[in-house]
């Protein structure tokens, strides 16, 4: 099963037409444009010229026979095929630094050999190992809230995760009868934080397997590696991100355990990770991440 780029969304919403219905477990390539919705492929193009009511496309949506509110929606990212060159931007009044640049600026950078070829404007190339990762990934939220694909939230949407690469396995709680999954924005590599709002922009092919785990669902995304066990949390602030990400940390691995409390609040301070995701888009995005080896057999 595959879905190209001609299908695509703009904003997270019970209300949209799905591109496909599939039985689970499914699995299915997708087609995805980079967030600027290739508008900026070439040297020559220039962001005053791009159509902003194209900016960041998500292939989809699925829609997921059996899949209820109240459930999760389990997805694995088999792998990732990146196109051969990204783009990167950085624009005046954008990012952390956006009150320091004037106009705005862009690099087409050529990928290739497992690196990406960065050129900087007086011609130095600087390269850098590519950590392929998804953007955008989600699915609809709750009936009558529309949320557009550039901000995160309990759904997923532009979450901006590192960690959410190859081999990576997410959690998402359905909100609304066939979870309406989809994603996009991908990007070669891209620092925690995003603080010049763009990672390493680029169009892919992705295989995914999507799952239903029936009568449970996360409050926030939830995501696991051979390594770790992380929930995602976006909130106005860092810090009612942060606090919140603790939060639901400290209950999944009550959940999960027979340990004192107090043993996994001190387990938590002495092991987990919290980490921004990203302090660029409309609400903030951080993880905790709990490195599952200390609690054998930890797993959604
Ligand atoms: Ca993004
Ligand atoms: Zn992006």
């Amino acid at each position: 099963m595959k879905i190209t780029k001609e299908h695509v969304f703009y904003s997270f919403t019970g209300n949209n037409a799905p591109a496909m219905m599939v039985d689970a477990p499914a699995q299915i390539d997708f087609e995805t444009m980079d967030c600027f919705g290739n508008q900026l492929r070439n040297p020559e193009d220039v962001m005053e010229e791009i159509d902003w009511d194209r900016i960041n496309p998500a292939t989809g949506p699925v829609f997921v026979n059996g899949a209820e509110p109240g459930d999760t929606l389990k997805v694995t990212i088999n792998s990732i095929k990146l196109n051969e060159k990204g783009t990167v931007c950085c624009l005046a009044e954008e990012g952390t630094l956006g009150d320091r640049i004037e106009g705005s600026h862009t690099r087409v950078v050529q990928v290739s050999d497992g690196m990406v070829h960065y050129m900087t404007g007086n011609g130095k190339q600087i390269d850098i190992p590519l950590k392929p990762m998804i953007g955008v990934i989600g699915v609809a939220p709750a009936d009558g809230l529309d949320i557009n694909t550039g901000t995160p939230g309990k759904h997923g949407g532009n979450m901006d995760t590192t960690m959410i690469g190859e081999g990576a396995v997410l959690y998402f709680p359905v909100a609304v009868e066939g979870a309406l999954f989809g994603f996009g924005d991908l990007h070669a590599v891209m620092g925690d934080g995003e603080i010049g709002v763009s990672g390493l922009e680029i169009p892919a092919d992705v295989n995914v397997t999507l799952e239903v785990i029936k009568g449970k669902a996360p409050e926030y995304p939830v995501l696991e590696t051979a390594d770790d066990f992380a929930v995602i949390v976006s909130k106005g602030t860092v810090d009612q991100a942060c606090q919140r990400a603790t939060e639901l940390m400290q209950e999944m691995l009550q959940e999960r355990t027979d340990l004192p409390f107090e043993d996994i609040v001190m387990l938590m301070s002495l092991v987990g990770n919290l980490q921004v995701c990203q302090i660029v888009d409309p609400e903030k995005t951080v993880r905790f991440v709990f490195p599952k080896k200390y609690i054998p057999g930890l797993t959604f």
